[in-house]
């Protein structure tokens, strides 16, 4: 039985590095919306794997990995929280651990592009995924929101931009948290075929929503890209 939305919806998709989870997170401060970061959920089941022991490295998903992550994506348990220090952060945890600060290394990403590609790991986030959406006035960023989450989204966005500039962005990111850093050519790459899994895979693909609003964002400000949705999003709902 499908929920009802208690709100409106906001679908923002597109590549890593298009500014997305900035941007997401920007307007749904503007406009007091719940933002829910869909990419968090697959990084979160690729963290438990990879901590049971499961190695990612090969190529090609064995039947072990797909096993074991759609078991691991259906017992998953996770709670949101708010955390009350200075710099208040949405904090995820998944079966009582707080994995906020686990989920964001280039080992994790390679790792979530991976078991997203698996059919048993994405039906299970499914629910999950339309359960947060429907709880009030939402904005979800993800890679499939505007075309299987919520086709019927009142608002879609899909971001784009040049694959140098994604890299620039990212490897900024990996520096501020003070990370081993990779190089601008690794993180390139790593860019590259995490977009060809997400583009290719046979299940719910990344791909633009035929009613979506494509933004470029190469050669905008992050402030540039939150003010043209904020445009579209009060036009759209008389806000
Ligand atoms: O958005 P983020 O980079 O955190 O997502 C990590 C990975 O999770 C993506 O590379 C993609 O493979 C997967 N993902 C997905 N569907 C979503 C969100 C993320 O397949 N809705």
């Amino acid at each position: 039985m499908s929920i009802p939305k208690q709100g409106k919806v906001i679908a923002i998709d597109g590549p890593a590095g298009t500014g997305k989870s900035s941007a997401t997170k920007r307007l749904a401060e503007t406009l007091q919306f719940i933002h829910v970061d869909t990419g968090a959920l697959y990084r979160s089941i690729a963290l438990l794997c990879l901590d049971q022991g499961h190695d990612f490295s090969a190529s090609e998903a064995s039947p072990q990995m797909i096993d074991h992550a759609t078991t691991v994506a259906r017992e998953a348990h996770f709670e949101f929280k708010r955390s009350l220090n200075k710099n208040p952060k949405n904090r995820i945890w998944m079966n009582g651990w707080d994995v906020t600060d686990k989920i964001r290394t280039p080992q994790i990403s390679m790792a979530a592009s991976k078991v997203s590609a698996v059919p048993g790991v994405r039906s299970a986030l499914l629910a999950l995924q339309r359960q947060l959406g429907c709880a009030g006035n939402s904005i979800l960023e993800g890679r499939d929101i505007g075309t299987v989450i919520f086709p019927d989204a009142d608002l879609k966005f899909y971001l784009v931009a040049s694959v140098d500039e994604r890299a620039k962005r990212r490897l900024a990111e990996l520096e501020a948290m003070g990370a081993d850093t990779p190089s601008f050519e690794e993180v390139r790459g790593q860019l590259l075929a995490r977009d060809h899994g997400d583009i290719n895979r046979a299940v719910a693909p990344l791909k633009k929503a035929s009613d979506a609003i494509e933004i470029d964002t190469t050669q905008l400000t992050l402030d540039q890209v939150v003010k043209q949705m904020e445009g579209y999003a009060r036009q759209r709902f008389g806000l």
